[in-house]
């Protein structure tokens, strides 16, 4: 006979961060914060980028894909950041990816910060401060001079290193 158990619904990791992650499918709303000042907002699965209602400081919604050589300030989405083979990114400051981190290129910074993993891929290279709730490193990842931590919520670090 039929019968329900715990093992019957699939396991979730306590994350609390961001419900984005796990996705009320394409056309869904989703929320966000914004990285500046903290303030939750509600968007639209698809939209890029918004103004903060709490800041009024433009934010970037959407997944910023690196293919190249990119030399910036600092990197900010409340999407992910994905640098593929034969990216760079250098950054000035700092990196905030909600969302994740995903590199088989280089990554260079003084500060990171995910809300969501970070996966640095076999050929990657990687130098900076990290903090992020999971983090994957496989197998010839090249990390040079960098402080990682791995901690419940690195975002709560991010908002009080803010005010
Ligand atoms: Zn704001």
């Amino acid at each position: 006979m039929h019968s329900l158990t715990a093992r019957s619904f699939p396991l979730r990791r306590p994350r609390g961060v961001l419900p984005m992650a796990r996705g009320a499918g394409p056309a869904g709303p989703r929320q966000v914060f914004c990285y500046h000042c903290d303030h939750p907002l509600t968007v639209g699965a698809m939209a890029m980028s918004t103004n903060c209602p709490g800041c009024n400081k433009p934010i970037i919604l959407e997944d910023i894909v690196v293919k190249s050589y990119k030399a910036v300030f600092n990197v900010e989405t409340c999407g992910k950041l994905i640098v593929k083979k034969g990216g760079r990114v250098v950054a000035q400051k700092r990196i905030v990816a909600h969302a994740g981190i995903e590199s088989d290129g280089v990554i260079q910074c003084k500060t990171a910060i995910t809300g969501s993993h970070v996966r640095l891929g076999k050929k990657s290279e990687w130098r900076g401060d990290l903090r992020t709730p999971t983090l994957i490193v496989e197998p010839g990842a090249k990390i040079q001079t960098s402080h990682f931590s791995v901690p419940d919520d690195p975002l709560e670090h991010l908002k009080k290193n803010d005010q």
